[in-house]
């Protein structure tokens, strides 16, 4: 028994250390990625509950890789949150974001485009200039670009981080929860924070419109305290229907489209209301 239990140790040390060296092969492969610009931001587009105009998008992160093809981010985020390669792709894709923004604003085409910064972008007291050289460098407005930040990095009430966010409201950021209703439902934080808009998690849009609870609590507080509401993840008419009765501004989803290249997304605006 005793052997037994050597040998179970034994081999669950041999599988944990072909984790880590498959973990630190795809952090090395990241990292050569960046280098070579293997990411692209992919854009799903924002849109009017009421008119169904393209208002905007989210810009979320996809890997060109050479031999494997497309990936999408379950496949890459966690790494690049672990090793803290995360801070250089979140870089990345805000930069081709803000001279996107650029391009369609010379066209007379006024777009708000959403990124997802990691919470540990916001250790770090450089987030503030890094992004103003982004502006700088893409000659884009602040305004045009929204960061989404998820609850958990509100909740810990760290001074720091408030900081952070007033100058970037300052600057001219828009700011929005992402995932809101996931997280603990510690509602303070919404007085104490300068937010512009609540998006509502995919997990409470999927139940309507027969489980109506949460976001129609949800609907009420954006309009209280005069948050502008996006409903994420919406797959169905009856779903939109329900939205726009509670007067949801935005939605972005399936109903609408998939998070699609930057080509395929301009003829999507092409074909918008
Ligand atoms: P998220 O920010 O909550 O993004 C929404 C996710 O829901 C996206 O998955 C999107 O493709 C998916 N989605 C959108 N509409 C629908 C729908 O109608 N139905 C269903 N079933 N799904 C829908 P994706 O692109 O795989 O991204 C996953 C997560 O990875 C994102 O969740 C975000 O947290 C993270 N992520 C993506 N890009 C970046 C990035 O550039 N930086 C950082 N820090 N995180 C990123
Ligand atoms: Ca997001
Ligand atoms: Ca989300
Ligand atoms: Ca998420």
């Amino acid at each position: 028994a005793k052997d037994a239990g050597r040998n179970g140790i034994q081999f669950y040390n041999k599988a944990m250390d072909a984790r880590a060296r498959t973990r630190l092969a795809l952090e090395y492969e990241i990292r050569r990625g960046l280098e070579n610009g293997e990411f692209e931001a992919f854009y799903q587009p924002r849109v009017d509950c009421l008119t169904g105009e393209i208002v905007g998008a989210e810009a979320l992160a996809r890997w060109r890789h050479p031999e494997r093809g497309l990936l999408f981010p379950d496949s890459f985020i966690p790494v690049c949150e672990e090793s803290g390669v995360i801070r250089e792709l979140d870089r990345q894709i805000l930069a081709q974001v803000a001279s996107q923004l650029a391009n369609w604003e010379a066209q007379g085409r006024l777009l708000q485009v959403s990124v997802n910064l990691s919470a540990s972008q916001f250790g770090d007291p450089a987030l503030p200039d890094v992004l103003q050289q982004i502006l700088q460098a893409s000659n884009c407005r602040a305004a045009a670009i929204e960061l989404e930040i998820t609850e958990s990095l509100l909740l810990a009430h760290d001074q720091n981080t408030l900081d952070t966010l007033a100058s970037l409201r300052t600057m001219g950021f828009a700011i929005a929860i992402d995932d809101f209703g996931t997280g603990y439902s510690n509602l303070a934080y919404l007085q104490n924070y300068p937010l512009n808009t609540l998006k509502i998690d995919r997990s409470f849009i999927s139940g309507l419109p027969q489980s109506s609870a949460i976001p129609q609590l949800i609907t009420s507080l954006c309009r209280i305290l005069s948050l502008n509401m996006v409903a994420e993840g919406v797959e169905t008419h009856a779903q939109l229907d329900w939205l726009r009765q509670q007067g949801c501004q935005q939605y972005q989803g399936y109903l609408c489209s998939r998070p699609v290249s930057l080509a395929h997304f301009n003829e999507l605006l092409h074909y918008s209301p």
